[in-house]
């Protein structure tokens, strides 16, 4: 049993472990500063990727996830910032770096972002050839020729024909376009790709294309990579390993199948429970009563408790331990740290 901030994080193994990490991220808080009053969007979150590993943050909207995702690129958008914490990559805190230092070693080469709904930023008026070779303009000077080959390599890696450097958005599907996308954070070869939310608003046979993509980059390229979502059988699919938020935390966390196939903490079970079934018998679709707590003034003790089933008189007062159960499954719920 361990408390939330004893040097054990959530995903990893420990700080001081052996284990190869790309990312640590340690203690991360991540504040917005709004004339209501301060934001906790992500509140002491820590965990850690392995190299070629895929982690899924799930949970649902407005629990930190985007924030998470947003911090990790030093991109917060103001009034927020990074207020605590460290965020190690390739054994590099690069939170003391500074942003020239950050926008030249890091964001797009060592981590890139593909933005929710970002197929849908494309530049309406350019090809896709040219809005790809902008990228190797900018990061790497190399001349629009160049560029443009590049963007062909790029188009066939993640499966769409190499001619379609010169169509324009409008002429391409909203699964072509995501996949434009995808190929954009590919373009600089970053060992870390971090997904949000890359299936909304696509149905769900480009869903399934979208996801087969990525999880054959990982194995082929060996890319490691952070997929938010508030789809836990989505992100089951193609995770090695899934960390659930709630209200800022990371309340559960472990392998993809022992987390969604032997849950423990009862916000976990809410979002499988509320999973719709294809198959086996009929019955009633449960959700999670009551809405996700305003991060200003966030409850006291477990954060889930005004929603929970099996809340005790220990979830109103104390945060809840973190649980550390077979094969690094760890869960911050009482009902487990009481057993
Ligand atoms: Fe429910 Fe208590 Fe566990 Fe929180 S700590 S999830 S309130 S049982």
């Amino acid at each position: 049993m361990y408390e939330q901030d004893n040097g054990i994080d959530m995903a990893g193994i420990s700080k001081n472990g052996v284990e190869d990490y790309l990312l640590e991220v340690s203690d991360l808080k991540v504040y917005y500063f709004t004339s209501r009053g301060v934001v906790k969007a992500v509140d002491n979150v820590g965990f850690s990727i392995r190299r070629g590993e895929i982690l899924a943050l799930a949970g649902e909207s407005g629990c930190g996830k985007s924030t998470l995702g947003y911090a990790l690129m030093r991109l917060v958008p103001p009034p927020g910032r990074i207020v605590g914490g460290s965020i190690k990559f390739n054994g590099v805190d690069v939170l003391r770096l500074s942003e020239e230092e950050f926008r030249k070693k890091i964001r797009w080469r060592g981590i890139s972002m593909i933005f929710q709904g970002a197929m849908n930023s494309l530049n309406p008026v350019m090809k896709i050839g040219d809005q790809i070779a902008e990228i190797f303009r900018i990061h790497l000077g190399l001349p629009k020729q160049e560029g443009i080959k590049r963007a062909r390599e790029l188009l066939k890696m993640v499966g769409l024909d190499p001619e379609k450097v010169n169509a324009y958005p409008h002429e391409l599907s909203g699964g072509m376009k995501q996949r434009v996308v995808i190929a954009m954070a590919l373009a600089l070869n970053p060992p870390l790709i971090i997904a949000d939310e890359p299936t909304t608003a696509l149905d769900v046979v480009v869903q399934a294309q979208i996801l087969n993509l990525l999880k054959s980059l990982q194995r082929e390229k060996g890319i490691s990579m952070i997929v938010i979502s508030h789809d836990l059988s989505l992100l089951a699919e193609i995770a090695d390993s899934i960390a659930v938020m709630y209200a800022g935390k990371i309340v559960e966390y472990g392998s993809s199948d022992i987390v969604y196939k032997n849950p423990q903490h009862p916000y976990t079970l809410g979002l499988i429970d509320s999973i719709p079934r294809l198959s086996g018998e009929k019955t009633e679709l449960k959700g999670i009563p009551g809405e996700p707590p305003d991060l200003i003034n966030p409850p006291p003790g477990c954060r889930f408790h005004p929603r929970c089933p099996f809340a005790m008189d220990i979830c109103r007062k104390e945060e809840p331990l973190i649980v550390e159960l077979k094969y690094g499954h760890r869960v911050a719920c009482w009902l487990i740290a009481k057993r």
